[in-house]
């Protein structure tokens, strides 16, 4: 739901116990919470059981010995009182989303917290909008033959009879969108501490030696990630084989791969990388709300290229980036919205190539015009700034300014909340050592870029210079020793736009 603008959560305490015997969970939330305005009523946002049978039914809610009086309808669950102290949920049911109970392709059962964006509040009273983060612990009780991973660090594992209980505690405050548990049979792979993080591997014991070698690509990534822009924000990092619905999901400090991420090839360190940059974008410093995602996936996309570079140079660089610009430019032709887009119902349809492509794009043109120096010191200082907190594209914005002393209004402006992108065509005259170049945007809205042109010559040599485009149709004059054979329009993959 939006944001509770009356209720600041501190800390979740989740005491889950599942079963092999059917789906249901059985949960006691402990929470830890301010009222911000007067108020007689928290409200937090929980699934009641529906028509199927599916969804939450909360037995009673005690705070300070009384039991509360407290109403569910469908998605929020309503506690009367006006004190601020510590509440007790406790509540059963099985699961619609959220937490999905299901066997692996393996055929074995496992058990997998899936929240984004907002489906915690399937299997966990919640306030489920990313700003209001909190401090987290887990007591997860199953039965003996899983392994539980959850977010934060293990601090304790008790056995009693049949049953084994994990505890695990997040020192930091978290979204409960990267807040989750994971229970299956795994083989767990500990490769040490890296970039003074712990990093470890879990997958299906079936898939053992294919999936450590996969995971094993993290410490690489770690590393470089960790140098460039902080240390790590969590206490480890976990890389978990699992059934989420995404490719990966970058849940905070214990990465959900799909399935599939483990074929023994690596074929997934593009993900794995993009999943680990999240850490720091998304998990710590998060957007403020859905519309500003690209703080997280754009972030998550443009990381993930930089890392390709490091790792494989810049060749690799430029066709990541202009396959990302195909994938733009294609999105652009059918979907007539801006990065920043409030204009979506669905949350899940932000997930596209606005947010990570085009996301990913601003923050390449960005490193262009401040260069890589004041690029990394302004990320760095962004991050900063924003770790285990909330930020808009006008905070990324402001930092950027500060750190480069240049003014960016324009530059953000156009490329986040206008929509589409230049669609260049460049012709050409030449007369006494002179070309005359005209560059005509054909797109709607007037853009303001610096453009580069490869100029060629009959005898193969070529020189690469750089025009300010202001307008929708711009002539500029250029000295050159003799007619050009060709002209090229950004020889060195830095502008997003369309060839026209
Ligand atoms: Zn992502």
């Amino acid at each position: 739901m939006a944001q509770n603008p009356d209720v600041d959560i501190q800390q979740y305490e989740f005491h889950l116990s599942v079963t092999d015997t059917n789906n249901e969970i059985k949960g006691k939330a402990v929470i830890d919470f301010d009222f911000v305005n007067t108020t007689d009523v928290l409200q937090l946002d929980f699934v009641a059981v529906d028509a199927k049978g599916k969804g939450m039914k909360v037995d009673s809610v005690v705070q300070e010995h009384n039991k509360l009086k407290f109403a569910q309808d469908k998605e929020t669950l309503s506690i009367y009182t006006s004190s601020d102290a510590q509440v007790a949920v406790y509540y059963h049911g099985i699961p619609k989303d959220g937490l999905i109970i299901s066997k692996n392709i393996y055929g074995n059962r496992t058990f997998f917290g899936d929240n984004w964006p907002n489906r915690a509040h399937h299997w966990l009273p919640v306030i489920d909008h990313p700003t209001d983060k909190a401090k987290v612990s887990f007591y997860v009780t199953v039965p003996k033959k899983y392994e539980v991973i959850a977010t934060g660090t293990l601090q304790e594992i008790f056995e009693s009879g049949s049953t084994k209980k994990y505890l695990y505690k997040s020192p930091v405050e978290l979204s409960t969108k990267v807040m989750v548990i994971g229970v299956a049979q795994f083989a767990v792979e500990d490769l040490g501490t890296v970039a003074n993080v712990p990093l470890t591997s879990w997958v299906y014991p079936e898939n053992e030696k294919a999936g450590f070698y996969d995971y094993a690509i993290a410490e690489p990534i770690l590393n470089f990630f960790t140098q460039h822009i902080s240390e790590f924000p969590f206490t480890k990092l976990a890389n978990v084989q699992s059934t989420t619905r995404y490719g990966g999901m970058e849940n905070a400090g214990n990465i959900f791969y799909s399935e599939k991420s483990v074929d023994g090839k690596r074929s997934y360190e593009f993900i794995i990388a993009h999943e680990i940059a999240h850490q720091w974008f998304g998990d710590s410093a998060s957007e403020i709300d859905w519309p500003q995602l690209w703080l997280s996936e754009g972030f998550a996309t443009y990381f993930t290229n930089l890392y390709a570079e490091y790792a494989y140079g810049k060749e690799k660089l430029d066709e990541r980036l202009q396959k990302e610009r195909a994938e733009v430019i294609a999105f652009s032709k059918y979907a007539k919205t801006p990065i920043i887009d409030s204009s979506r119902t669905e949350l899940i349809e932000l997930l596209n190539p606005n947010s990570y492509q085009k996301g990913g794009w601003v923050l390449h043109m960005l490193r262009r015009k401040v260069g890589d120096a004041i690029f990394w010191k302004a990320i760095k200082k962004y991050y900063q700034t924003y770790a285990y907190s909330n930020a808009t594209s006008h905070d990324l914005q402001a930092v950027f300014e500060e750190v480069s002393g240049t003014d960016l209004e324009l530059f953000f402006k156009q490329w986040l909340t206008q929509y589409g992108e230049p669609k260049l065509k460049l012709d050409y005259t030449y007369k006494n050592k002179k070309a005359t170049i005209t560059i005509h945007q054909l797109q709607q809205s007037n853009f303001e870029f610096p453009l580069q042109l490869r100029i060629t010559y009959a005898n193969k040599d070529a020189e690469v210079i750089e025009v300010q485009v202001t307008k929708k149709e711009q002539v500029f004059e250029v000295e050159v020793p003799e007619t050009p054979t060709t002209i090229v329009l950004d020889p060195n993959t830095n502008l997003l736009f369309e060839k026209g």
